[in-house]
């Protein structure tokens, strides 16, 4: 569940506008994203739209090809960066004025940012709790706070992170794009279907990220459902001219 948070919450919702919906779906969708325990919304998504902006040059917060990385010769530090090295850096934030304007002027978002250390704990204290419930012994509550918390967040932070780092170096260039973004296939499960990430710069806007046949994307699943149930609307297409008028042309 927090998966979709942080694809259909936080990335394709609050960051790039994929599609409208309600006040409570959209409250829901970023109590669900902050339940990933990746960042208040208005730090993850400043971010995001900084790294859409500059990806891949230099003043990318997470880019695998840092120069000065790759200086020393070792790529694997910047697939390291990009992972997770950046997050430890001393570099400067997003500027929220610039990257986030119509979020500023959300109350909703400010709440949701600001009561983020709650929806955190939650996240960690639900399974606990279900645990305790269905065990009845705090062996139970334990089990369900490891398994259901700290692991589901730690495993679903670095299916996250892979994005940043495996799809900007490993992977399809299936579109022209001025950065080095890839799609990888083995990762769309796990990313729910964010690893179509060559797709996503070519298109940031699409509510899917799988654009073309045989590309799975189970975030992209999830819009459609919703939007049938009539959850949410003015979901974001691209039309199969556009995908096919941006293909990388093949090698002669
Ligand atoms: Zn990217
Ligand atoms: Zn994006």
């Amino acid at each position: 569940m927090t998966v979709a948070g942080t694809s259909i919450g936080y990335h394709r919702f609050f960051t790039h506008r994929s599609f409208k919906t309600s006040r409570p779906v959209k409250i829901g969708l970023g109590i669900l994203g902050s339940m990933a325990v990746q960042g208040p919304v208005l730090d993850w998504v400043s971010t995001h739209r900084r790294h859409h902006e500059v990806a891949d040059l230099p003043e990318d917060p997470h880019t695998p090809h840092r120069g000065d990385l790759h200086a020393t010769g070792s790529s694997f530090r910047g697939l390291l960066y990009a992972h997770i090295g950046w997050m430890f850096s001393d570099q400067e934030g997003a500027n929220p004025h610039r990257y986030i304007p119509d979020l500023l002027t959300d109350r909703d978002a400010r709440w949701l940012h600001r009561t983020f250390p709650v929806w955190a704990a939650a996240g960690l204290a639900l399974p606990a709790g279900v645990g305790l419930t269905f065990t009845g012994t705090w062996e139970g509550a334990m089990s369900g706070f490891l398994w259901g918390g700290l692991v589901r967040v730690f495993l679903l932070q670095h299916a996250t992170f892979s994005v940043n780092s495996i799809c900007h170096s490993f992977g399809a260039r299936t579109f022209r794009t001025p950065d080095a973004s890839r799609n990888v296939r083995w990762l769309w499960l796990v990313t729910f279907g964010e690893s179509w990430h060559n797709n996503h710069h070519a298109f940031p806007n699409s509510a899917r990220f799988g654009v073309r046949s045989g590309e799975p994307d189970p975030g992209g699943l999830v819009i459609s459902v919703l939007e049938r149930l009539g959850l949410i609307w003015d979901v974001v297409t691209i039309s199969p001219h556009r995908v096919s008028s941006r293909l990388t042309p093949p090698p002669r």
